[in-house]
């Protein structure tokens, strides 16, 4: 993998993630396929939209279908049919958010399937070893993710072990090959919670073990907006600038924005294709609920400024239409359109750094999603 950061304008970047499986412009969203699927959006569609990079989840993908089976695909970019870079969590999160969990000790975390519960172990070499039978373009390191609030003693002693953890990931990516041939990368996380002391520290020593990229992780848990720029901006002020930055899990396009600003390249959220399917859809003058009564007879699209195949084809009382009568097709144009609508976003920021006008951009696109008041789902 080789980054090149090619604009800057203020702490904004643009720049270009080269991998096996192609390249990525960054600003880049990346749409979630925890169980190797981005939820009712097929590959195709996800090419015509523009994603250059998707998500996959090694927790679930683990436990199901199984490693061998993935293997005898020939990794996870034959078995689910997507020819473009992937990214891979650890399964950290899920872990510690999912399963039954039973044990978190210095060799790794003890869980019980939330399927079948069985019982498993991830140590941060396991974590390694499956990321490298899934072939994802790059890997994370097994982390512990803090709830919000946390109390400080726990989350240094937590950063600590993640450290740990984090350099026996790198020492097993080092004795092991790609699956597959394909060049693999591996990033690490800085934690630290809310502490800004424990996030620096975090940040610092991960620099000094010269990873690859370095991801951001534990916000988004729940604490303020403002927090999580802070927190933010503290690490990227530390994180080399030679390396991409991945703010995990975040967010909503205003705190993508926000993100941006502080010098974030990557993002991953559920949050369009989550929203998509229950009704609310983005737009570049903010949400729309399309089971509100005010749609039923507008002929017209969901954004006219959108260029995706549900705003090229359809109409907003057509959507309302498929939501008020279940059909499946409802979920599938929905879930097009915002994944279509954070692809322009992240697209459109890059153009600005390019043209250094993102600040102005930024500033006059917060007004505009501001503008329309958000409608609560029923
Ligand atoms: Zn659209």
């Amino acid at each position: 993998m080789e980054f090149r950061l090619e604009h800057t304008d203020g702490l904004a970047r643009a720049g270009s993630i080269m991998t096996h499986h192609g390249l990525i412009p960054t600003p880049i969203f990346m749409p979630v396929g925890t169980q190797g699927a981005v939820k009712a959006v097929e590959p195709r569609e996800l090419e015509e939209i523009g994603a250059r990079i998707i998500l996959g989840n090694t927790y679930h993908l683990y436990l199901r279908p199984g490693r061998d089976i993935i293997e005898r695909a020939g990794g996870l970019h034959g078995f689910i049919g997507w020819r473009r870079p992937i990214l891979t969590d650890s399964g950290g999160y899920q872990v510690f958010s999912l399963s039954d969990l039973r044990g978190i000790e210095e060799e790794g975390v003890t869980f019980k399937s939330h399927l079948d519960g069985s019982s498993h172990t991830f140590s941060p070499e396991r974590v390694v070893e499956i990321q490298r039978v899934l072939g994802s373009d790059i890997m994370m390191v097994l982390d512990e993710c803090n709830p919000y609030p946390c109390d400080e003693a726990y989350a240094f002693r937590s950063h600590a072990l993640t450290l740990r953890w984090a350099g026996r990931c790198q020492n097993r990516m080092a004795q092991t090959s790609p699956a597959y041939g394909a060049n693999q990368s591996l990033f690490a996380i800085v934690q630290g919670s809310t502490y800004p002391a424990i996030r620096e520290q975090s940040a610092r020593a991960l620099v000094a073990m010269d990873f690859e990229g370095y991801a951001i992780g534990g916000l988004s848990v729940g604490e303020p907006a403002e927090l999580m720029y802070m927190m933010t901006g503290l690490c990227t002020a530390i994180l080399p600038a030679s390396k991409p930055r991945y703010l995990m899990g975040v967010g909503t396009p205003e705190n993508i924005l926000e993100a941006i600003a502080r010098g974030v390249d990557m993002f991953d959220c559920v949050m369009p294709t989550r929203n998509g399917r229950n009704a609310v859809l983005f737009t570049r003058r903010g949400k729309l609920n399309m089971r509100n009564a005010v749609h039923t007879a507008d002929l017209g699209p969901v954004d006219p400024d959108c260029t995706c195949y549900t705003c090229r084809s359809f109409s907003r009382a057509y959507l309302r239409h498929l939501f008020k009568a279940g059909e499946i097709l409802a979920l599938q144009l929905a879930s097009i359109h915002n994944l279509a609508f954070y692809l322009w976003l992240v697209r459109s920021a890059r153009e600005a750094i390019a043209e250094r006008r993102f600040a102005a951009w930024k500033d006059s696109l917060l007004a505009a999603l501001a503008a329309e008041p958000v409608i609560s789902i029923p």
